[in-house]
């Protein structure tokens, strides 16, 4: 179908590492790893070796078992996340839509949500997602939310009683990689708490370490209600994940929810090879010291047509002075580097979280010789 606009992209046909090649035999540096999916990188060995050996074990059980690596999966993200029940599906829109489910069955009927943000594309993570060009055609589309732009002032007006939810991510990663204002959060957490309202923070796209913390809401000291999580949790293999905190994980009864392939022996034993690398190799400590190589040499760059970069450790948005972000990605690629205009006047980073000095260094050399693209623009 048409769902996809044509893209440039060639085939790909193999990836190792950061590096991915075509079917013409040339090499991409990948700094988009799938969209922040490839946490370490493409065909790692501890990645090939999970999904073989449980292949070759267990693949597929239905919900009315449970598994090994299920148990140890669950175990696994309520340590690393402080939270204490786990649901699983298959992707990041499916962990939103039993996010609403959840919501709805506080009873209350309002959900807020916030201007510019992304939650998947199935109707009822459509419905909260802010961005009318996305919900428009398919309306009328669920009711209860309502899009607040990002400010504390905003949401003080906004609350009440008779909220189920706020929904926020921690940085908005589709919109450009908008960094929330200073303070939000811990705000949101205070006016979430004092109205009884569920706090879901959708770390999707932030979660797994890719800001240089475990998860983006830990770097701000505070606990939600519930995680979203999918991506790079898998590092490649589709699985998506709810986790509930304290009372919240008790709204969801025997029946409500549910899906076949959610929580399988192959995509959860994966997903725990892959957080038990990134544990091992502390990533999230390479993800912080990546990102502030990236950064350090963005900043030296100096190049007229970058205004800001914003994001933390290794989801990076840099802002270009007018709508030239696809114009840089597309010559980035035809210079061998995979990056992503994630709006008219933004380009978003997200490599595997793997990456070295050498792999930064390559980065910012071909980033720059793309930036060109963008001078007579400029000046
Ligand atoms: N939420 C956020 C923050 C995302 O970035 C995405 C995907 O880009 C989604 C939800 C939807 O995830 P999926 O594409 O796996 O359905």
């Amino acid at each position: 179908m048409f769902s996809y606009a044509p893209t440039p992209l060639k085939v790909l046909v193999r990836g190792e590492g950061a590096r991915v090649w075509d079917a013409d035999g040339v090499e991409y540096l990948d700094f988009l790893a799938g969209i922040a999916v490839n946490a370490l990188g493409h065909a790692h060995p501890v990645f090939v070796d999970a999904v073989s050996r449980q292949a070759a074990t267990l693949a597929h059980i239905s919900n009315y078992f449970a598994s090994e690596p299920q148990l140890e999966l669950a175990e696994r993200l309520k340590r690393l996340t402080g939270g204490d029940r786990v649901f699983f599906c298959n992707s990041g829109t499916e962990a939103m839509e039993a996010a609403v489910k959840v919501a709805r069955r506080t009873g209350r009927p309002r959900i807020l949500a916030l201007e510019k943000s992304f939650h998947g594309r199935t109707t009822g993570a459509l419905a909260i997602t802010g961005k009318p060009t996305l919900r428009e055609p398919f309306e009328p589309l669920m009711p209860g939310p309502e899009f607040l732009p990002t400010t504390i002032e905003a949401l003080e007006g906004a609350i009440g009683p008779d909220v189920a939810a706020l929904v926020l991510e921690p940085i908005k990663g589709e919109a450009g990689v908008l960094d929330l204002p200073e303070g939000y959060l811990v705000r949101a957490r205070e006016l979430t708490t004092e109205h009884g309202v569920l706090l879901i923070i959708d770390e999707i796209q932030t979660g797994a370490g890719r800001t240089g913390e475990w998860f983006a809401f830990q770097a701000e000291g505070i606990t939600p209600d519930i995680v979203a999580l999918a991506k790079g949790i898998g590092g490649g293999f589709p699985i998506g994940a709810l986790v509930a905190f304290g009372a919240a994980g008790d709204l969801l009864k025997p029946g409500d929810h549910g899906t076949t392939f959610g929580g399988n022996p192959l995509a959860t034993a994966t997903a725990n090879a892959v957080l038990g690398e990134i544990e091992r190799a502390d990533l999230v400590g390479n993800a912080r010291a990546m990102g502030e190589r990236i950064r350090a040499g963005l900043a030296a760059l100096t190049h007229p047509s970058i205004t800001d970069v914003s994001g933390r450790g290794l989801l990076v948005g840099i802002g270009l002075a007018g709508p030239w972000a696809n114009a840089v990605a597309t010559r980035a690629l035809e210079l061998g580097l995979i990056v992503n205009a994630a709006a008219d006047d933004r380009i978003r980073l997200a490599p595997p979280l793997t990456i070295d000095a050498d792999d930064v260094d390559r980065f910012l050399d071909l980033f720059s010789k793309a930036l060109a693209a963008t001078e007579g623009h400029s000046s």
